[in-house]
């Protein structure tokens, strides 16, 4: 991978490669297509940041399936606000559906948390939740993550669909706030 990155104020070290990233992607979008065989689930991608991660995974699944999105926002620059603001919900049937959450990065888990509460008013078959990257140090709410792509350590990442105050998102590879 190439060097630090600078987006507006702040510089970034290269953390996970492209390669590593789409690796993982392929393995677990094996694994689903395994558990998943002979249904039709609904994968759900919480925008903005799981995009990215999202469009690769469902080119990894190997049955039908399909996609949805919506957007939930609860970051201010490189701060978590405390608060989960659903700014596009979803207006399909959900009932008796096999759902997969497509998230980006399980911080607080307050999203999350948040987003599966909305879910179960609507009655899925199941759900099922699938994270490419989490920080367990950062934890503050339970959620159940099913998937894992990586652990990683409680520092800002930017990269493959995450942003800084909007930059970032189209790198293929995850870049780490530089502790310099
Ligand atoms: P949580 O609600 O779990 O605290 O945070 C989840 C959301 O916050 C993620 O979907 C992501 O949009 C944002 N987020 C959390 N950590 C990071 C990070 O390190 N970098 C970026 N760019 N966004 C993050």
């Amino acid at each position: 991978m190439n060097t630090r990155i600078r987006l507006h104020d702040l510089e970034f070290v290269p953390y996970l490669s492209e390669d590593a990233i789409q690796t993982r992607v392929r393995e677990l979008g094996a694994v689903l297509s395994a558990q998943y065989a002979g249904q039709t689930p609904l994968f759900i991608s919480i925008l903005s940041g799981a995009f990215m991660f999202a469009s690769d995974l469902i080119r990894h699944f190997s049955g039908d399936c399909e996609i949805a999105f919506v957007k939930l926002r609860s970051y201010s620059g490189t701060q978590s606000t405390g608060q989960v603001q659903s700014v596009i919900g979803l207006e399909m049937e959900l009932a008796g559906r096999p759902i997969v959450i497509v998230e980006d990065i399980v911080d607080t888990g307050r999203t999350l948390h948040y987003f599966m509460e909305q879910l179960r008013l609507e009655h899925p078959a199941s759900v099922s939740v699938v994270a490419l990257l989490h920080k367990p140090d950062a934890a503050e709410y339970q959620v159940p993550i099913d998937h894992l792509g990586f652990s990683i350590e409680n520092k800002f990442v930017v990269g493959y669909g995450l942003d800084y105050e909007g930059l970032g998102r189209n790198l293929s590879a995850i870049y780490q706030l530089a502790s310099d």
